[in-house]
């Protein structure tokens, strides 16, 4: 029987990119849903890495099962690191997405592209009995420019203005497959595949 691995986290967006990423691993990948878990862990951490890692632990202690999860968010340079851990509920919690990158675009309508320097950054961990320690953690980072318009229709939150220099386009209008490759998500996957793979 294939071990389990929980996905602990109910943005469809994450959910989607990490069974694409986790799909040629030996793992059973399960959600919180499927588990029946209906627990809220609150984000109290000031930084990636501590909200990340509280999450792990609790999904964890929750399921019983090896558990993933991840904490990660949009640092724009000129607006002094925000949204930052409060990427998903920037602007307050009535705000969607589409709000969300409008508050953005508006405190940066008067910047020049060189003053739109951000980056997206994911920190995963990864907490069961099974790994050593009881905990492993990994931070990716995916460097780019905030657009002054949205542009494409794939991924999530801010994608639609996060724009790749070197693709010349947004991560919004990258395949998923692209999208992985050159992540934040992606590249924290990646520093735990050693993990990961022992563990199968
Ligand atoms: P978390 O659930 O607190 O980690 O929220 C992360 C938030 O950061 C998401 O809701 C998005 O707004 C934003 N975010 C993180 N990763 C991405 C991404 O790959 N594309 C676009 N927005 C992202």
């Amino acid at each position: 029987m294939k071990k389990k691995l929980l996905v602990a986290t109910r943005n469809s967006g994450k959910v989607l990119e990490f069974s694409r990423m986790l799909s040629d691993m030996l793992f059973d990948v399960v959600s919180l849903d499927d588990l029946g878990i209906d627990l809220e862990v609150e984000e109290t951490g000031s930084t990636f890495k501590e909200n990340a890692v509280l999450k792990a632990r609790a999904y964890a202690e929750a399921s019983g099962e090896l558990t993933l999860a991840d904490d990660s968010g949009l640092v724009v340079d000129a607006l002094n690191g925000e949204p930052g851990v409060v990427s998903a509920r920037y602007g307050g919690e009535g705000l969607d997405d589409e709000q969300r990158v409008q508050l953005v675009l508006d405190k940066m309508k008067h910047l020049p592209g060189w003053e739109r320097t951000a980056r997206f950054v994911a920190v995963l961990a990864l907490a069961g009995d099974e790994v050593e320690g009881g905990l492993a953690t990994s931070e990716g980072v995916c460097e780019g420019a905030i657009m002054h318009q949205p542009l494409g229709k794939n991924g999530f939150g801010y994608d639609p203005v996060f724009w790749l220099a070197w693709h010349a386009k947004t991560t919004a209008q990258l395949s998923g497959a692209e999208k992985d490759e050159i992540s934040h998500r992606g590249a924290a996957l990646r520093g735990l595949m050693d993990t990961l793979n022992g563990l199968t």
